[in-house]
């Protein structure tokens, strides 16, 4: 089970929400519109697929081998590229510390009282 962080957790739901990824937090969202009482489950890892391992990391690292090729390949002839030094250990911990900050941002977390399945 998913809870709000600091929240008590009531026993009565509207809504069970299989997974927690970008569908079930629509799904949540709405439930919340219609002023239903919904839960999400995750048999797997918070967040699903698009914060752990799709679009908000993959992103990311795109966005950092970019800003390496455009400072080694500069399209003025006028302005001298630079080779700057990678840190990949460095860069992975970036990404990692932006997904914690991505699931901070949703004030959930998780909670061991219901299986996830
Ligand atoms: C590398 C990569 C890059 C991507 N980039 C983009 C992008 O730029 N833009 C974009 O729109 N999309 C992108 N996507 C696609 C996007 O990540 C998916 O469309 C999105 O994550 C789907 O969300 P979802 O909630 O439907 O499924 P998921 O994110 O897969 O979440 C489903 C969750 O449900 C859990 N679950 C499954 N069965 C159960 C069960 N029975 N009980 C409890 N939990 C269960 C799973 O463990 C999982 O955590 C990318 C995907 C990848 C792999």
């Amino acid at each position: 089970m998913i809870g709000i962080a600091g929240a008590a957790q009531p026993d009565r739901y509207d809504l069970v929400i299989l997974g927690s990824g970008s569908t079930a937090f629509a799904a949540a969202i709405r439930a919340s519109e219609l002023g239903k009482r919904g839960v999400m489950t995750e048999s797997r890892i918070l967040g699903g697929i698009c914060v752990n391992r799709g679009g908000v990391p993959s992103k990311n690292l795109i966005g950092a081998a970019d800003a390496l090729h455009t400072m080694r390949h500069l399209r003025y002839p006028s302005v001298e590229p630079v080779d700057p030094r990678l840190d990949f250990a460095a860069l992975i911990r970036q990404k990692d510390g932006l997904i914690a900050a991505r699931l901070a941002m949703t004030s959930i977390t998780p909670s061991s009282s219901i299986d996830g399945r």
